[in-house]
């Protein structure tokens, strides 16, 4: 049996074996013991089936710790993101596993910031620790639960604000959305009317049936790319369950990667407006080009979003994201958001003229391979040293040890770094050729080998 996944920002399982609605009501007084009496937290989830359950149990613990709730139902995580500031809350849960699959659910706290609690790293101890002792506090009045169907309707205006919505509409756009009938349905459908669209949406259900492996990537993608050929669409889009991450098809039906939703959007936002940009370490050097360009700067995080949050705060960066298809907009709200990603990238059709393709030729191409091996856990450190001492002196190598190693070098650049999760490493290459990319790689996995025994 797979166990429980509690990390800084939440917790993820199997329904019913691992995540149980006891599981969810404790943390649920967790949440009320960290944040204390009397205060309000905002509620939302995706999809899954079990959502109902988990959030019935959630509810029942901030209210038993005197914590009132907020229902707003099925919504994406960026919406209730956004709902925690607008209502002013003082914290907010989603109810998702994101991309993974459907036997899995999760909860996940968010800060009054509507950022992945994580960033207060004192905050999340708290929480944790209160879940594992079950030292919980008690209320002498408890919380109660309002219900509160706002959130598209706000989330979309919020969108729409960042937009030139008539240059949109006057081009009539066809577009295909997968929302893998996931909590980006009907916030989906609301955006690409307002924006004029002829919107062909598959598997646009609210009933949690992945239809295929929800992870947003090629090989579970074929549907999309098929129905945008058979359309003659100009773009096709594709959500997660919970409608943060978001990746594109072009008008041949050609899946063009996450990392161009990022790249992308970065450019239509700099051809606007002057600004810094915050991204994660194992992100495309894609969107180093496009800030040159512009001549702006990009500032690196480790992995995760809200560390990547944090630097556009600490930078005041006019954008931000990460490579896996998040596109992060300050002015909506700083987390990842589909909504954002699909509007920034129909406005930046309508205003270069381009078709998507046109779009990505534009962009410096790289080949960014991803892989991952054995590693036991507590052996990492020992093989990211060897990796370092390997290349040290070697012509213009810079080296970046914030998470894991980064080594950038001439021709590319490398990531090596330890699972938190589970006893594997991941490295990540990228070069101008798959081969160049492939060597990197090898040779970095041979010297982390020979030094794990
Ligand atoms: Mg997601």
């Amino acid at each position: 049996m797979s166990r429980l996944i509690v990390s800084v920002s939440g917790v993820r399982g199997i329904v019913g074996e691992t995540l149980t609605s006891e599981v969810a009501r404790e943390f649920g007084r967790a949440f009320a013991t960290m944040l204390g009496e009397g205060k309000t937290v905002i509620i939302g989830r995706d999809t899954r089936s079990s959502g109902e359950m988990i959030r019935d149990a959630v509810m029942a613990g901030l209210n038993a710790g005197g914590v009132n709730a907020v229902d707003l139902g099925i919504v994406s995580t960026p919406g209730v993101a956004l709902m925690v500031g607008r209502l002013k809350a003082d914290g907010g849960i989603v109810i998702t596993a994101s991309h993974n699959p459907l036997p899995y659910n999760g909860i996940k706290f968010l800060t009054p910031q509507g950022l992945a609690l994580s960033v207060d790293k004192d905050k999340a101890a708290q929480l944790n620790s209160a879940w594992e002792n079950k030292k919980f506090s008690t209320a002498a009045r408890k919380g109660n639960v309002t219900i509160n169907h706002d959130t598209h309707r706000i989330h979309i205006q919020a969108v729409c604000d960042i937009l030139d919505v008539e240059a949109i509409r006057a081009r009539h756009y066809k577009v295909v959305l997968d929302s893998i009938n996931g909590a980006g349905v009907e916030a989906g459908k609301m955006l690409l009317d307002r924006l004029g669209c002829e919107l062909v949406h598959i598997n646009n259900k609210l009933d949690g049936d992945f239809t295929h492996e929800p992870e947003p990537i090629a090989k579970n993608l074929t549907g999309l790319c098929d129905a945008v050929r058979q359309h003659g669409a100009d773009i096709g889009f594709a959500q997660d369950p919970d409608a943060d991450r978001l990746v594109v098809v072009d008008e041949n039906g050609t899946f063009i990667g996450e990392e161009y939703t990022l790249a992308l959007t970065a450019q239509f936002i700099l051809g606007q407006r002057r600004g810094n940009l915050a991204t994660n370490l194992c992100t495309s050097r894609m969107i180093d080009d496009v800030a040159e360009q512009a001549g702006v700067k990009v500032f690196r995080s480790p992995t995760g979003e809200a560390n990547v949050a944090s630097a556009m705060v600490e930078h005041k960066c006019i954008f931000g994201g990460e490579g896996n298809g998040g596109a992060m907009d300050p002015r909506v709200v700083i987390v990842r958001d589909s909504f954002v990603g699909m509007g920034l990238l129909l406005n930046h059709l309508a205003r270069s003229g381009k078709t998507v393709s046109q779009l990505v030729a534009g962009i410096p191409r790289y080949e960014l391979l991803k892989d991952k091996f054995p590693c036991p856990l507590g052996a990492a450190q020992r093989a990211i040293a060897a990796v370092a001492a390997a290349y040290k002196g070697r012509a213009g190598a810079s080296f970046d040890d914030r998470d894991g190693l980064r080594i950038d070098l001439p021709q590319g650049w490398l990531q090596i770094r330890a699972s938190n999760t589970e006893p594997i490493m991941r490295i990540s290459a990228e070069a101008k050729t798959l081969k160049e990319a492939q060597a990197m790689a090898q040779e970095v996995r041979k010297i982390a080998d020979a030094n794990l025994g």
